[in-house]
């Protein structure tokens, strides 16, 4: 393959008076005159390019791109777990695709029963009392429950609660979601086994804090043990529980949020109901209460009249609308098909095989990998980098060094509480044979790490970018063929 060629934007493949197209006349002549301040005064400045060149062009530049039909995501549903092809297909039925958004309920009878399906699968699931599908991504679902906990306090005219407490090992939207709201926000710390420390929640919590915002399995995929006394503490001082279920997996069929005393909960469909995700969209973060806050979530909600047909509500007690329309349909068509093609029981497994593809390669990697907290883990773990540290080779290098073998890099340098975090996820859906190779790879990138270091400093060895200036590149992208001309200069 020709990097060089294929490696340039369309525009620097231009070469003038070169034509892939053209276009027939319209057979007007000069009849119709465009008024001119509707006409350009220069010509547009489009590429000029010949077929091949544009279809080698974006074929190439495809294939440059890692997606999960492509290899394994070694952080898997927060990154992206396998998608089903089925999804897409019940997705893209021509029934859901073709309706307008604006529909009346009376018009869309299947469509709202599709959601409202959904909607109680999710309630079984979290055990709550009911859900919104409304929310675009879990941070979008993260601010949609802090309205409904700050609309329900508003309810009994208790205003004064206006803090968020959140743990140290969050998921940075949980204090941004709780700012956005305008909620202050209080950090509680971990303890060194990475669960939430009771003894420094116990005096922060008074009446002037709204929620608790607590991830379980946390973000380090421990299961944390003291929930049930963590929701009584928390309901006696007056806040609600609410519950960051981003990464819902190994939870499946296994405990249920609402049964552990949390009070509002999200999920997010793109990661644990295997619905695509990345470059920002699209998401969607469903919301569920627990019974007697129904009346606040956002409008309009969809119910099921007694004569079994679906209609749209909306409640003066809601925080609002939080989404135009009814959130991002075709996500939750995806998400729907996902859980009737396993059914109850696939489902209920997902969790246990998402936990133990999770165990198997942290227990066959520990001895080459450092492990800051041992035990058992839920569907992720955090490496703290090479367990061999003398030879300066980084958490940085080894994901680097993943993507000459073909691996989508995993999460690294979060969670915050380790230097070197390397964060795993396998999901269930890959199999023993995927599992295995990883590991393999894992362990081959160790060994080199200990007996040629540069060959892993030096990594990735080949991709067609290898070390862009992240900071240069956050702080100043180059989004414009314009830009990039100036650059180069
Ligand atoms: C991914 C994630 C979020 C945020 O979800 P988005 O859809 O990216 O906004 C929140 N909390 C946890 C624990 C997550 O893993």
């Amino acid at each position: 393959m020709n990097r060089e060629f294929y490696s340039k934007l369309i525009f620097e493949l231009s070469r003038p008076g070169r034509r892939g197209y053209s276009l027939p006349s319209n057979g007007l002549g000069t009849a119709v005159n465009l008024p001119d301040n509707l006409s350009r005064d220069t010509a547009l400045d489009l590429p000029q390019v010949d077929e091949p060149t544009v279809v080698r062009h974006y074929n190439n530049m495809s294939t440059n791109n890692f997606g999960v039909d492509t290899g394994f995501y070694p952080l898997g549903s927060c990154t992206m777990k396998y998608n089903p092809k089925i999804n897409e297909e019940m997705a893209s039925h021509r029934g859901f695709k073709s309706m307008h958004p604006a529909t009346p309920a009376v018009a869309s009878q299947g469509s709202l029963m599709l959601y409202y399906t959904l909607q109680w699968m999710l309630s079984e699931i979290g055990g709550m009392a009911e859900f919104t599908l409304n929310p675009f991504a879990g941070a979008h679902g993260e601010l949609t429950g802090l309205m409904v906990i700050r609309a329900y306090h508003n309810s009994r005219g208790d205003v004064k609660r206006t803090k968020v407490i959140v743990p140290d090992s969050a998921h940075g939207t949980n204090p941004a979601s709780a700012a956005v709201a305008g909620l202050e926000i209080v950090e509680v710390k971990s303890r060194p086994d990475g669960t939430v420390d009771v003894d420094d929640l116990r005096p922060l919590l008074d009446d002037t804090v709204a929620a608790v915002m607590m991830t379980n399995p946390n973000t380090l995929g421990i299961f944390e043990k003291n929930i049930p006394e963590i929701a009584s503490l928390v309901h006696d001082a007056g806040a609600l529980l609410y519950y960051d279920g981003a990464n819902l997996n190994p939870m499946l069929g296994v405990a249920r949020p609402g049964d552990m005393g949390f009070d509002v909960m999200h999920i997010n469909l793109h990661k644990t109901f295997s619905t695509p995700h990345g470059g920002g969209g699209p998401g969607s973060g469903p919301v569920g209460v627990r019974a007697g806050l129904e009346q606040f979530l956002p409008n309009p909600r969809v119910v099921r009249r007694p004569d079994g047909s679906f209609d749209l509500v909306s409640s003066p007690d809601a925080l609002g609308r939080v989404s135009a329309t009814l959130g991002n349909f075709a996500v939750a068509a995806r998400a729907l098909s996902y859980i009737l093609s396993l059914g109850q029981e696939g489902t209920m497994m997902a969790g246990t095989l998402a936990t133990l593809n999770a165990n198997y390669i942290k227990e066959s990697l520990k001895d080459v990998y450092k492990l800051p907290i041992e035990g058992v883990c839920k569907h992720e773990f955090v490496f703290d980098g090479l367990a061999d540290k003398s030879t300066g080779v980084t958490t940085l290098n080894v994901a680097k060094r993943l993507l000459d073998h073909g691996y989508h890099a995993p999460t690294i340098y979060f969670p915050l509480l380790f230097h070197e975090s390397l964060m795993i996820e396998p999901t269930e859906t890959e199999s023993l044979d995927t599992i295995d190779e990883f590991i393999a790879v894992m362990r081959d990138i160790a060994r080199e790490a200990s007996e040629t270091p540069d060959v892993v400093k030096t990594a990735p060895h080949n991709t067609p970018i290898g070390h862009p200036d992240d900071t240069e590149a956050a702080l100043h992208p180059v989004t414009t063929f314009d830009q990039l001309s100036t650059t180069k200069d």
